[in-house]
């Protein structure tokens, strides 16, 4: 398609669907015929893969994932469909520029963090790698909360993402599928059956995703709740119009929208009903099919592999066993196998906080027959490890059931012993499952369990992210764009680490990106960035395992130094600190960090003496789009969670493909990155693992570490002083005490080390060639980071093993 062609359908787009012309249309008109233009061709090439199946049988591939944190979408659809360039042309010639028409889009918001955009990343490359998937999830109407700061304190706002529609969705009405809730299990001991109560109907919205210059396109299936008919009429019929309408209500806040947790699953209803409805209602679409195609349903593990991200999708094991056993009459033994052998199950947490289970008053009254499973399959589960010589104390911590604090389903249980498959999410990670978190279970199972480190798109994260570093590497490694698709190839930068002009080029574009986000956040946030400092960047969701603490005690160490004389101004590197954090809302300790960094930007941003030096950037709302400015323009990535507890991040792999240095622990996929890039190239500090464990062992006393440490001590008086709450002293004591007499995440333990390390951090920052030097290496040796090679590894080491 050429430009003439592009602008000829975008405008006829724009008369046919919403009906204005040029001169008369909005920034929503345009962005939703561009969308419209652009998606057009998806459907083309989608008609086309779909029309054509692959001759070479592969197992389709079902992911199974709560959350999808997306990013925008038309920009993603134009570098996938090569139409970039036309579409900047055609908008062009009708005096538009695309880069504002995409500068506006709303990005859907349907996840917390790292693991609703790791679904984002697999399903891209599963797309590019051309392998037959869909990706099933909720379409909530309300995504993550929308973070506003007043008096330096987060709100919430909800997330109207579809509050101008949602021009990537195609929805069908007319193919929904009712799932049940409630009721009671009738029958006698052979024949049992769910009497359900209530009944919802669950939409398919679906979504495309385009492979990067592929064939294929696969769907991303989101279900939004509606009433069902029949469940308004027996209520209708007895006359009561009002409760009619209370219960459509009831059946819509299914989807409503997405719990903000992170790491600490809540254990309300809703929240399991939300699960059940899109296990149930993909569950469903998944049997359709194959029926459809005429196989049986014996042959459902050959067919399909579904894996499940985390645990929120783990109700689909009993689901499954009921549609087998009660909808299909097959045996026991025949269902359970058929279960077994086609779902796979990634663990995702190390936090025993993390690991969700639903008390049986509410997964009983929810769910009836799916209870009555679980406890079969705990029952044959616990006879078989019996047999094997179990004793009591190892069946009853293996058991599904918990019995303290209350009577509860353990969902990693369920999902381990129901998976055929179980994988950690980096080397580290997998070795901890197997040897604390899940090692009675690997000690049964050995071969059950696997490794498969996570992985980022290098299309958005950096031909989108970061275009000027993107056409450098082209330009560079003289193989065109082809290393988007094998970003192995990255390692032929190697050869140009000491070639001068690269250098140069290179320190360019890092100060290029510093620019543009200091832009976005001139207009986005009113906030002035100092581009002539180092960036130092710590950008997650807050939370006390990864220690934002940390961060911020070391930079109100920096600043009352500065000010006591303590250090000389004229030998600081100049650094601004940049944040990007939104807490869970309920999590207080979380909300004062988020406070007290504010509180601490105010009172440094407001100091002339100091601001050249050292500077707070804390934009609120970090997301996916505030990341792909934020991340190209970081010299420093700050990984600093607790040795043990990160299962593998991904932040940290985005920032070292886009040339920045990480500071961070042995921790999560840390440990991989610096192993690739050579302990010359990485700022590592901090207790390891086995340190953590050794140190909880021999009692830790975090008010003897702050008595030891001086350095320690000045930032922690510091803030009890009052420095940056002048009209409220005691206002972070919550804070302060946390850290001197609990501290669960040792922030205090590492503290020392962590000053130290950022001594060695500046000294290299110091010698500009030395740290570009440093900087390019990290980009030429972490191609291992593309999620094209964790789809690669899911592929070989779980979705295409044969069946037993
Ligand atoms: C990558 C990403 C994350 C995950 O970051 P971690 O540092 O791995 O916790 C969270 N939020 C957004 C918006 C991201 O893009």
């Amino acid at each position: 398609m050429d430009a003439t062609h592009f602008a000829d359908r975008f405008t006829t787009t724009l008369r046919h669907l919403r009906g204005v012309d040029l001169h008369s249309a909005s920034d929503v008109d345009l962005r939703t015929a561009l969308a419209h233009t652009v998606r057009a061709e998806l459907i083309d090439t989608w008609q086309t893969t779909h029309g054509n199946p692959s001759t070479t049988p592969q197992r389709h591939v079902a992911y199974l994932s709560a959350e999808y944190l997306l990013g925008t979408q038309t920009r993603n659809a134009l570098l996938a469909t090569e139409l970039t360039d036309t579409a900047r042309e055609a908008l062009a010639s009708l005096g538009l520029s695309l880069d504002d028409i995409t500068s506006r889009e709303v990005e859907p918001g349907l996840g917390n963090g790292g693991l609703g955009r790791l679904a984002a990343c697999f399903m891209d490359s599963l797309a590019t790698l051309e392998i037959p998937a869909t990706g099933y999830g909720i379409r909530y109407d309300y995504g993550i909360f929308r973070q506003t700061f007043q008096d330096g304190n987060q709100h919430e706002q909800p997330d109207t993402w579809l509050a101008h529609g949602s021009p990537w969705e195609i929805s069908h009405p007319e193919r929904a599928v009712t799932v049940h809730l409630g009721g009671h299990v009738d029958g006698d001991n052979t024949t049992r059956r769910w009497v359900p109560e209530r009944h919802v109907l669950a939409i398919p919205c679906d979504y495309l995703v385009p492979g990067y210059k592929s064939h294929t396109v696969n769907l991303l299936r989101l279900w939004s709740a509606r009433a069902t008919d029949a469940f308004d009429l027996t209520i209708f019929n007895s006359g009561d119009y009002e409760k009619a309408v209370a219960a459509r209500t009831y059946a819509e806040t299914i989807s409503h929208v997405l719990y903000p947790e992170d790491s600490t699953p809540q254990g309300r209803t809703l929240r399991l009903t939300q699960q059940y409805f899109f296990a149930a209602a993909s569950l469903h679409d998944l049997l359709t099919r194959h029926l459809k195609a005429g196989r049986s349903l014996h042959t459902l593990p050959d067919a399909v592999t579904i894996q499940l991200n985390d645990t929120h999708p783990v109700i689909a094991i009993p689901e499954l066993m009921r549609l087998l056993l009660d909808e299909h009459g097959l045996s026991w033994d025949d269902a359970w196998h058929i279960t077994q052998q086609t779902f796979n199950y990634t663990c995702h947490t190390l936090l025993p906080e993390a690991l969700e289970v639903w008390p049986l008053d509410i997964l009983g009254p929810l769910l009836p027959r799916h209870l009555e499973i679980i406890f079969a399959i705990n029952h044959h589960f616990l006879d078989d490890l019996r047999r094997s010589g179990a004793d009591e104390l190892r069946v009853r911590s293996m058991s599904l059931i918990q019995e303290h604090p209350v009577r509860a389903v353990r969902m990693a249980h369920l999902a381990t012993v129901g998976s055929r498959t179980v994988n950690g999410v980096a080397e580290l990670h997998s070795e901890l499952l197997r040897t604390s978190v899940l090692a009675q279970f690997a000690s049964y199972w050995p071969d059950r369990f696997t490794n498969v480190t996570n992985g980022v798109t290098p299309r958005r994260f950096l031909a989108l992210a970061n275009p000027e570093l993107a056409s450098l590497i082209s330009d560079t490694l003289n193989v065109g764009d082809r290393w988007l698709k094998d970003l192995d190839l990255l390692r032929g930068l190697e050869d140009h680490v000491d070639d001068p002009a690269f250098i140069a080029a290179f320190r360019e574009v890092k100060h290029n990106n510093k620019e543009r986000l200091a832009r976005t956040l001139a207009n986005r946030d009113g906030i002035e960035l100092n581009t002539n400092a180092m960036l130092d960047v710590m950008v997650k969701r807050l939370h006390e395992y990864k220690r934002q603490s940390l961060r911020i005690l070391h930079v109100i160490t920096q600043y009352a130094k500065m000010k006591n004389g303590l250090i000389d101004l004229a030998t600081v590197t100049p650094r601004t600190v940049f944040f990007g954090a939104k807490a869970a809302p309920g999590y207080r300790l979380a909300k004062e960090t988020i406070s007290l960094i504010n509180a601490v930007a105010t009172t440094l941003n407001a100091d002339d003496e100091i601001r050249p030096y050292l500077s707070i950037a804390f934009p609120a709302n970090y997301n996916v789009t505030l990341a792909e400015t934020a991340i190209p323009a970081a010299d420093l990535s700050e990984q600093i969670s607790l040795a043990g507890k990160e299962a593998s991040g991904t932040g940290n792999m985005k920032f070292a493909l886009n040339g920045a240095l990480t500071i961070g622990t042995l921790d999560g996929a840390n440990v991989e990155i610096r192993e690739l890039v050579g302990p010359d190239n990485f700022f590592l500090f901090g207790m390891t693992e086995p340190d953590v464990v050794q140190r909880q062992r021999d009692g830790y006393h975090p008010h003897t570490v702050y008595e030891q440490s001086a350095d320690l001590a000045l930032a922690i008086d510091t803030i009890s002083s009052g420095a940056f709450s002048p009209s409220e002293p005691g206002r972070y004591e919550s804070l302060v005490s946390d850290w001197l007499w609990n501290d669960r995440f040792m922030a205090l333990a590492d503290y020392e080390d962590y000053a130290r390390c950022q001594e060695a951090v500046d000294r290299h920052y110091a010698n500009p060639d030395q740290w570009t030097r440093s900087a390019i290496l990290n980009v030429a040796r972490t191609g291992f980071f593309s999620s094209d090679r964790s789809i690669r590894d899911y592929q070989t080491r779980v979705w295409q093993r044969p069946t037993k």
